[in-house]
């Protein structure tokens, strides 16, 4: 092992050892020909619907040595936020990486503390990605290794699965990079053919118009009419086309205390939130990603989902 691999695998132990279950690392460049090609093209299809912001800051996008300028690596890692404890079968439902604390702080916090590890270590600055800024984050994990995109479009960590928050540090370190993760879902089909929308009908590609997910929590506006005839008992995400992935069938749970769901999240019921009030919802949904959708998108899904519960 060289002296950079040294520095490397230092890093990848203080990542663990942070709570990451994955860490590894490309080279900060210019995102792939291919790769752009299909972006531009998934957005010129209007597939980004309900994602407005998917189809700006380009540039930024396909390099992120324009996010930080003297970039030399791309240090992306991994959380698991795969729930021990689930809502009752007869509950509105929530997407499992919305039942504890929002992610986008929880990670930051802690690949800050990576990249304070690495400041105190070898003097380089660093910058956090969460979600934050226009990071092709699925396409940098495949890079670095961590795991392959699925059909589902969610990155899959091999022999974990796809319950997994993903950040990066845009590093000026110069760290070597990992072998990309070449792993395909070969002939599996099961989450195209499990999607309620049909949003994955085109292998490979997500359709966010025929997304439970994205309409329930990204459209601001009156929801489509097949979104309540499909959308069963979720009242805010969908996680579909990840639990019929055989790839998640022997996802562990996680242990990072921040995404365990608070008894009161799990216990509520659709009355609770069709009558939930501004300070209810504070409370219950101030410090989670549900926020997102707001009190008046929550109460419309819900509202939209009732007829699920008078059967
Ligand atoms: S989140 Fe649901 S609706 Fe969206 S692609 Fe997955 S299975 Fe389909
Ligand atoms: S369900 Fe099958 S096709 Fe879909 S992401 Fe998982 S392995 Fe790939």
């Amino acid at each position: 092992m060289d002296f950079i691999d040294d520095k490397k695998e230092l890093i990848r132990a203080k990542a663990l050892e942070l709570g990451f279950d994955a860490c590894g690392f490309a080279i900060a460049e210019r995102v792939d020909e291919d790769a752009m090609v299909q972006y531009l093209s998934w957005i010129e299809n209007g597939k980004n619907d309900c994602m407005d912001y998917a189809a700006k800051y380009m540039p930024l996008r396909n390099d992120p040595r324009e996010l930080f300028p003297g970039a030399k690596t791309m240090i992306c890692a991994a959380m698991n936020y795969f729930p021990a404890v689930k809502q009752p079968k007869n509950a509105p439902q929530f997407s499992y990486y919305a039942y504890g604390k929002d992610y986008h702080n929880v990670v930051r916090n802690r690949l800050k503390l990576l990249a304070r590890f690495i400041k105190d270590n070898w003097g380089a600055d660093s910058r956090a990605c969460v979600d934050t800024a226009p990071v092709r984050e699925k396409y940098w994990a495949r890079k670095a290794g961590i795991g392959m995109i699925g059909r589902n479009n969610m990155l899959i960590i091999p022999g974990k699965g796809s319950y997994f928050f993903l950040g990066e540090l845009i590093t000026e370190l110069e760290i070597s990079p990992d072998a990309p993760c070449t792993l395909t879902c070969g002939d599996c089909n099961e989450c195209v053919d499990r999607c309620p929308g049909g949003a994955l009908a085109e292998k490979g590609s997500l359709d966010a118009r025929r997304c439970l997910s994205c309409q329930l929590i990204e459209n601001r506006s009156t929801l489509p009419a097949w979104v309540g005839a499909v959308a069963g008992k979720q009242v805010y995400g969908c996680d579909e086309c990840q639990k019929c992935c055989p790839h998640n069938k022997n996802a562990q749970h996680t242990d990072i205390p921040e995404f365990t769901p608070d008894e009161k999240m799990l216990s509520l019921t659709l009355d609770d939130i069709i009558l939930m009030t501004d300070v209810r919802f504070k409370e219950l949904f101030g410090k989670s990603a549900v926020k997102r959708v707001k009190l008046e998108g929550l109460k419309r899904n819900a509202q939209i989902i009732a007829k699920e519960f008078k059967k």
